[in-house]
């Protein structure tokens, strides 16, 4: 049985459903501060618990046969974690090593993480490798790589296996329409750009026009959730021989711009659009180089196109359940 921590959030509900279409079976353990009930799979199990309090987290290892866990369970919001960084560090770092001593004394040593490119801080190059030096520029990027450094000395000193994806943009919504994308406040280029087609939002604000790049707006990796989800799976079972970070990204590059313009072609309709100042810790590049996840863990992603992205995206955003 995998436990998948964290499985009430947008990446983790989508995984949560690619590991029953695939014959897992799984445990969801969830705090709902900001996942879904409605977003877990009725197939699994759900168990509310927190990482700050490992009396739940015993709890879930109960009476469980755990054969691996999944880590989704984080705090996210950049620029709150530059607000608040105490937030960010209790309950990213604090509650990974409280989940790591239950697996321990549990004698489960395999883990799947959600790391991030910010773990690399600004570029000094693009693609961006795995062999890139790590220099996260805010405490929400911080939390992530200190995370990666607590997985290796564990490995060495208690065999812990463990591979931390490093996501770049996820994006996109579960194919047929049961699960999606849902934040409160909502921070995302893509769903706020539909949102502001859609007449909920008055506009989008375009962060910076004077990026050296070829429309000067930024320019992101928008991997797909459901490959994301896919990863995580082959990541599941490679476990027993291969512990590492990987990048997680489709490795092609698209700006601000042209995901508005994707999202009108998708629509069908104008995207009410302000352009403004750069948001600050912005860079202007960031894509993936994925040659090492596809060499690993033979993962190829489905979906390569950013109009069939946004198109799940569009359907989700006109028939969201949460
Ligand atoms: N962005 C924007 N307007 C918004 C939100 C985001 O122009 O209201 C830009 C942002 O500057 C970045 C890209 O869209 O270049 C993706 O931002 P998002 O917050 O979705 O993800 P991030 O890359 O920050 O993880």
């Amino acid at each position: 049985m995998i436990l998948v921590f964290g499985g009430a959030g947008y990446i983790g509900s989508h995984t949560v459903k690619h590991l029953l279409d695939n014959g897992y079976e799984c445990v969801v353990a969830d705090n709902l501060i900001y996942g879904h009930r409605e977003a877990v799979d009725k197939r699994a199990e759900f168990v509310h618990a927190d990482l700050l309090n490992p009396v739940s987290i015993r709890e879930v290892f109960k009476n469980r046969k755990i054969d691996a866990v999944i880590h989704f369970a984080a705090f996210t919001y950049v620029g709150e974690s530059v607000s608040d960084p105490q937030k960010y560090y209790i309950n990213n770092v604090v509650g990974t090593t409280n989940l790591l001593n239950v697996m321990l004394e549990n004698g489960v040593k395999k883990i799947v993480f959600s790391s991030t490119c910010a773990t690399y801080g600004e570029p000094q190059y693009t693609p961006i490798d795995e062999k890139h030096p790590q220099n996260p520029i805010n405490p929400y990027g911080r939390t992530k790589l200190m995370i990666e450094q607590i997985f290796a000395d564990y490995e060495r000193a208690y065999g812990l296996k463990h591979i931390a994806l490093r996501y770049f943009n996820a994006a996109g919504c579960a194919k047929d329409g049961s699960i999606g994308e849902s934040h409160t406040p909502e921070t995302h280029l893509i769903p706020l750009v539909l949102k502001a087609i859609k007449g909920e939002r008055e506009k989008i604000s375009v962060f910076g026009t004077d990026y050296d790049t070829p429309d000067g707006t930024c320019i992101r990796d928008y991997i797909h959730v459901e490959d994301l989800a896919l990863a995580h799976r082959l990541a599941v079972e490679k476990l027993d021989e291969y512990s590492g970070c990987l990048n997680l990204g489709t490795g092609v590059g698209t700006s601000v711009k042209e995901i508005i313009d994707a999202a009108e072609k998708v629509s069908g309709k104008k995207c009410p659009v302000e352009y403004g100042p750069r948001r600050a810790g912005d860079p202007a590049k960031l894509y993936a180089d994925n040659q090492k996840v596809k060499k690993i863990l033979g993962w190829q992603p489905s979906y390569d196109n950013i109009e069939d992205i946004i198109r799940t995206a569009w359907n989700w955003e006109l028939n969201r359940r949460f």
